[in-house]
């Protein structure tokens, strides 16, 4: 990966060649079924608490360890925005970097080769190659995610992205563990900014997570 740029703790960083070909199928397919990115946030969500309440089994030396497993979603309509954050494993500077700016497992490289060469795009099954979190692209002209790591002594950090080539890291003060997708929603899916969308998409998934998912307030 490519270091352009580092200014007080500012850095931007290329996309891995691979995450750059995907972002492009992701962003430009017409693709109908658009509401799967919840799914795979959700699912990422829920993956990161599964993580957190495991560590907690035998590692008492953990960031904010008094938080409650649950997932939070918050659409505003006004501003035309979709926030799903967790109270999860969270991510370190490294992690982010990696999981978020390249296809780090070795065997989702495959599949996701088979995707470029199919005629007919199905990004229903980006979930399968491990890809899940770009599929936020489908709806959202800019993603920001901001996390911290439950390691004690961790740091917190903002990662951002338009999703064409390259992606921006900075320190982020103030952060409790866990992290935060926060999805600036192209035009032409304001629908996603507004509650009862959001409320309906999430209720067709929330059987399968063993969290609290809450809905503004509201437990789904
Ligand atoms: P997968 O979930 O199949 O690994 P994704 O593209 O959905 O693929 O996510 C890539 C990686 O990014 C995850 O494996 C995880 O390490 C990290 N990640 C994504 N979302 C979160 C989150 N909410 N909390 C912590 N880590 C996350
Ligand atoms: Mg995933």
């Amino acid at each position: 990966m490519e270091k352009d740029n580092v200014v007080n703790g500012h850095e931007t960083l290329e996309f891995q060649a691979e995450v750059k070909q995907l972002l492009d199928i992701v962003i430009n397919s017409l693709y109908t079924d658009r509401e799967i990115f919840l799914r795979e946030l959700i699912s990422n969500a829920a993956d990161a608490l599964e993580k957190i309440r495991y560590q907690s089994i035998t590692e008492k030396d953990m960031l904010d360890p008094d938080l409650p497993y649950e997932i939070t979603i918050e659409p505003n309509e006004k501003d035309k925005i979709l926030t799903i954050a967790d109270t999860g494993i969270g991510m370190t500077r490294d992690e982010l970097v990696r999981n978020l700016g390249t296809i780090a497992h070795s065997g989702s490289k495959s599949f996701f080769h088979q995707l470029v060469d199919a005629d007919k795009k199905d990004l229903n099954l980006i979930g399968q190659f491990g890809v899940g979190f770009y599929s936020a692209f489908m709806v959202a002209k800019k993603v920001r995610v901001l996390t911290r790591s439950y390691l004690p002594g961790s740091e917190g950090y903002e990662w951002v992205s338009d999703g064409v080539g390259s992606f921006t890291i900075n320190q982020a003060e103030g952060l409790k563990r866990g992290t935060t997708i926060i999805l600036v929603l192209k035009e032409n899916a304001y629908e996603f900014a507004e509650k009862e969308t959001v409320k309906k998409i999430v209720q067709r998934y929330s059987n399968f997570v063993p969290f609290a998912i809450m809905l503004d307030e509201e437990k789904v």
